[in-house]
C-alpha cells in the first residue's frame, strides 16, 4: 500500500507558481482526498492477529466504588431499555472468570450523576467469564457521540479503561475518540436493544499474579 502525499498535478502547478502557498493548504488537500474513502474495519474479534481491546479515555465523570449491580434500571427511569453482553477473554481466548466490569454513563437525557451512582454499577464475570448489563441507551451531549465508559479488570490485572460505541450513530464520523473496534453488535428485541461486546485483555504472564488476595 502506498500513501499518496502527492498533491495533483493542478495543485503541483500551483505550488509552482506561488511559493507563497501555505503548508496548510497542502495538508488540508491530501486530508480531504483521504476523508473521501474512509476505512472502517469490522469489530476485531479474540484471535484476530493479537487483537486486544484498545484503551480510552476515562473521562471526566468516573467515580469509584460504584454499587454491585448489574441492572442499573431503577423503576421511574427513561429512556430505552438496552441489555449489554458479552464475555472478558485473555488474547488466548480463554474466557476469565471474576474480572470485573465496572460501567458508568449518561442517562437518556446525556446527564451524568456525580452527586450521587445512578447509572453507574460494576459486576464480575461468572465462570465462563460472562458478563450481563441492563441499563437504557445513553443520550448524547455536546462533543462526544452516543457512549458506554467501562473499566474492566481480571483477577490481580491491571485495569482496562475504554468505552463501548453504537453502530449507526451519525456522531461517530465526528468524535475523534470514537474507535470501530470499541464498537458493539446491537439488534433489536422485544422492546428492548440487544447489544454484545467480548472484551480481550492482555494479561501479564501468570508467575506475576498474587494469589489469596
Ligand atoms: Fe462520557
Amino acid at each position: 500500500m502506498t500513501m499518496d502525499h502527492e498533491p495533483s498535478y493542478t495543485h503541483r502547478k500551483f505550488l509552482g507558481a506561488s511559493v507563497a502557498v501555505p503548508a496548510a493548504f497542502v495538508i488540508a488537500t491530501v486530508f480531504e482526498a483521504g476523508a473521501q474513502a474512509p476505512r472502517i474495519e469490522p469489530t476485531p474479534a479474540c484471535g484476530d492477529d493479537g487483537h486486544v481491546t484498545p484503551s480510552q479515555t476515562e473521562g471526566p465523570y468516573f467515580k469509584p466504588s460504584s454499587p454491585l449491580r448489574a441492572s442499573l434500571l431503577e423503576p421511574d427511569m427513561p429512556g430505552t431499555r438496552i441489555v449489554v453482553e458479552g464475555t472478558v477473554l485473555g488474547t488466548d481466548c480463554k474466557p476469565i472468570p471474576r474480572a470485573l466490569v465496572d460501567f458508568w454513563q449518561a442517562d437518556d437525557q446525556g446527564r451524568y450523576d456525580n452527586a450521587g451512582f445512578r447509572l453507574r454499577g460494576h459486576q464480575f464475570t461468572d465462570d465462563a467469564g460472562r458478563y450481563r448489563l441492563e441499563t437504557v441507551v445513553p443520550g448524547l451531549y455536546p462533543g462526544r457521540t452516543r457512549h458506554f465508559h467501562v473499566k474492566v479488570q481480571a483477577p490481580d490485572q491491571p485495569v482496562l479503561t475504554t468505552q463501548l460505541y453504537f453502530p449507526e450513530e451519525p456522531g461517530n464520523r465526528r468524535d475523534f475518540i470514537f474507535n470501530p473496534a470499541l464498537m458493539m453488535r446491537v439488534r433489536d428485541g422485544e422492546g428492548v436493544k440487544l447489544a454484545t461486546f467480548d472484551f480481550v485483555l492482555d494479561l501479564r504472564p501468570s508467575g506475576s499474579r498474587r494469589s489469596g488476595t
